[in-house]
């Protein structure tokens, strides 16, 4: 389909709000009539720029539904998302997928890329998709920092599961997103694969000024984070940071929540 014009997104200036993600009276029905299921109670939450927060939570408490409503990727029933200083409500399809692509990274546990095209291929595809020609020496420099300069050429079938979600990395930062998104990016990896995925993404925060929203199921995943936020029954029923965000803390509030 060829459109005359490309919808045009006027983005709120960045007049230095400092958050990345608002997300107030969140509520997000799933189905409807008798099997409709809550999946979010009127959730509030904001998420500072820079951070990096975790999302834990038993199964089936709204941890994907979370992301998901908060990354654009599904609507709320009700309540307000607003994104990188946008509000998601007033947005087509159209205008949300544009966001996304150039302003949002994602990272999914099974990698998801490409699996035609190399290494080079799959972390230049956000730029190739929004049509900007991947600066060589930007892209160099992504490789080199996720470790995959000498796999440069190979498909992700010829990689490791913590080569490819490595790969998955830098295909999320390749645009500078503000924020990235990632649902249990460690749950396919091995401990030592996963601490690499896990400093990545810290170091993201840290050097990029990235913001990074993280569900995961493991407390020593979570321990990377700057805030561990806790979900049951699709309520936000704890949150730790500081020196509270340890693996043995996050472990054992986890454990307490399932008595
Ligand atoms: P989590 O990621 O914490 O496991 P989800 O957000 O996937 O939880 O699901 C929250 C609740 O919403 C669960 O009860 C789940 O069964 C339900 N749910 C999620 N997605 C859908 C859907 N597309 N249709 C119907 N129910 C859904
Ligand atoms: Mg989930």
């Amino acid at each position: 389909m060829k459109t005359t014009q490309p919808p045009h997104i006027v983005y709120r200036p960045v007049t230095g709000s400092s958050l990345a993600v608002d997300l107030r009276s969140l509520r997000k029905v799933h189905g409807r009539g008798r099997q409709a299921v809550i999946a979010l109670h009127d959730f509030n939450h904001a998420i500072p720029r820079g951070s990096f927060t975790a999302v834990m939570g038993p199964s089936g408490s709204g941890k994907s539904t979370l992301l998901h409503c908060a990354a654009g990727l599904e609507r709320p029933s009700s309540g307000s998302v607003t994104l990188a200083g946008q509000e998601l409500a007033g947005l087509s399809e159209r205008q949300l997928t544009l966001l996304r692509r150039d302003r949002i990274g994602f990272v999914f546990q099974d990698f998801h890329l490409v699996p035609a095209l190399s290494v080079a291929a799959n972390v230049a595809l956000p730029l190739r998709l929004a049509g900007r020609r991947p600066d060589p020496c930007r892209l160099e420099e992504l490789l080199s920092t996720v470790g995959l300069s000498d796999k440069r050429h190979r498909r992700p079938g010829e990689l490791s599961g913590g080569q490819q979600q490595r790969a998955a990395v830098a295909r999320a930062l390749v645009t500078g997103p503000e924020v990235v998104f990632a649902d249990e990016p460690t749950g396919a990896l091995d401990r030592a694969s996963g601490r690499d995925v896990l400093g990545l993404l810290r170091d993201a925060v840290n050097d990029l000024d990235t913001t990074v929203v993280m569900v995961t199921h493991d407390p020593q995943a979570a321990a990377w984070a700057d805030e561990v936020l806790v979900l049951a029954d699709g309520r936000l029923v704890d949150r730790l940071a500081g020196s509270e965000v340890t693996a043995e803390t996050i472990a054992a509030r986890m454990a307490a929540l399932e008595v």
